[in-house]
């Protein structure tokens, strides 16, 4: 296990922080939370809001995970859209997880606000379709978020779309007003420091190495230790083993990004005169977007089981001059990979194991907001209201079929079906 930031635009670029020196001692509290990432610090910072005591032991550094080195995209709702999600739950707990859908964004936008969180904040996010079947889901997809009282929403047609986006790829597409962007990293030190400036405490370098289950369960960390009241497992995508329960039911994937060299003004005006970000509509998608100093911060691709590619500039670059053959002389100085922790459903799992040890995983490739949402239920769960908790975790998970041995073989079979369904827009 690396036991600092990797090299990324974003580490390259990162707000100071301070020293967070591992745990060495005994601890007794209210809250424990395993895992620095939006879905711990969310967490931590609602219930510090709320006067807990809370600690955060993290493996690593605050936002070493997905947390601090994602697209950056602030996108609404979930991997599966309501729809989906009604298919599968009672109405009423739809209704609540289809409220829930747009309140992340919300939640990230009043904390900025709140604590001053330097992270180059936009507004604006853009769903580009290339075939008539995209955009026909994007049409169905504005009216069912309008039907959930979101109207932020704009169709682009093929001459809007090009006025947001300089590539003749896309047919049409979907502007969300208040989708947008920014630096991932600095928001979890930001959310790290406003957690701390209410008395909460974050350790790092501090795996949770052991679970003792229990009335009042123990963490186990290589020098110390914290029992507390509850736990809320947010390791996501890093946690590995720490609970078989929650490993049978998940899969890491990587997705790589790559930020090119700060382009000239005009030329960065010229891809993205509105400065929004542009995710694609296909299954793997590639997803977009102009960074502070201007560089394109460019993702996609998947490798399932989570394997790092030999290179990973090799992979990305081609699909970026494919959207912009413009940047064929443009550097690229960064390049890395991260994982996002994928479900069968591609909906996240939340759920309680015993009566104390709380958790929520999986958002599967769109954690941004949801992972603000699940810290505000986590919350309130532990406060004892726990109707928008129960709402969540009355989603059906299933394992991979064939355990983690076939899981790899068995999504990347899956999303050979889907890309190629895009390939052929059908
Ligand atoms: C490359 C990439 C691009 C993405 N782009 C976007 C995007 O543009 N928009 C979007 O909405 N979503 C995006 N996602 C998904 C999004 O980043 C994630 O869904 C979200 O950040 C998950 O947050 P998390 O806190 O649950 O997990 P993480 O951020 O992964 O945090 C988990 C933390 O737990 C720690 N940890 C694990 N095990 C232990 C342990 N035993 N003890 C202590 N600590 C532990 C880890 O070190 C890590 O810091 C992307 C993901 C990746 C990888």
């Amino acid at each position: 296990m690396m036991n600092s930031h990797p090299e990324s635009y974003y580490a390259a670029s990162a707000n100071p922080a301070p020293l967070r020196p591992p745990l060495v001692e005994c601890i007794d509290t209210d809250v424990c939370v395993i895992g620095a990432g939006y879905t711990g610090l969310s967490t931590a910072l609602f219930l510090a809001e709320q006067g807990f005591r809370v600690m955060v032991l993290e493996a690593v550094q605050v936002g070493f995970g997905a947390s601090g080195r994602n697209g950056g995209q602030i996108v609404n709702s979930y991997s599966r859209d309501i729809d989906v999600v009604e298919q599968h739950v009672a109405a009423d707990q739809a209704r609540l997880i289809g409220e829930m859908a747009f309140e992340g964004g919300r939640i990230i936008r009043e904390r900025v606000e709140r604590y001053g969180i330097a992270c180059d904040l936009k507004s604006g996010g853009v769903f580009a379709a290339f075939t008539p079947r995209q955009l026909r889901n994007l049409e169905e997809q504005k009216r069912l978020w309008e039907r959930f009282g979101y109207h932020h929403l704009e169709m682009l047609d093929n001459r809007g779309i090009r006025e947001v986006v300089a590539s003749t790829r896309y047919l049409g597409g979907m502007l969300d007003r208040q989708g947008g962007h920014l630096h991932p990293l600095n928001l979890a030190l930001g959310e790290a420091a406003a957690f701390e400036s209410l008395g909460g405490v974050i350790h790092e370098h501090s795996p949770a190495v052991r679970i003792e289950r229990g009335a009042r369960p123990v963490v186990h960390t290589p020098q110390g230790q914290v029992r507390a009241n509850f736990l809320v497992v947010a390791g996501n995508a890093y946690l590995g083993g720490l609970l078989p329960e929650l490993a049978a039911k998940s899969m890491p994937c990587g997705t790589q990004v790559i930020a090119t060299e700060p382009l000239p003004e005009e030329l960065a005006c010229s891809l993205l005169p509105q400065d929004y970000c542009v995710e694609d509509c296909n299954y793997l998608l590639d997803y977009y977007r102009l960074s502070a100093d201007r560089r394109l911060i460019y993702g996609g691709g998947v490798v399932y089981g989570a394997r790092d590619p030999a290179n990973i500039e090799a992979i990305i670059r081609p699909k970026m001059l494919k959207t912009f053959p413009q940047l064929a002389k443009v550097k690229i100085e960064y390049a890395w990979t991260g994982n996002f922790l994928l479900t069968l459903s591609r909906l996240p799992q939340v759920g309680r194991i015993g009566d104390n040890i709380y958790y929520s995983q999986g958002c599967s490739g769109h954690g941004v907001t949801y992972t603000h949402v699940a810290g505000k239920v986590l919350a309130e769960a532990l406060r004892g209201q726990a109707e928008r908790f129960d709402a969540f975790a009355s989603l059906p998970h299933y394992p991979f079929p064939g355990g983690r041995l076939f899981q790899a073989q068995f999504s990347a079979l899956g999303a050979w079906y889907y890309s190629l369904r895009d390939r052929l827009g059908v």
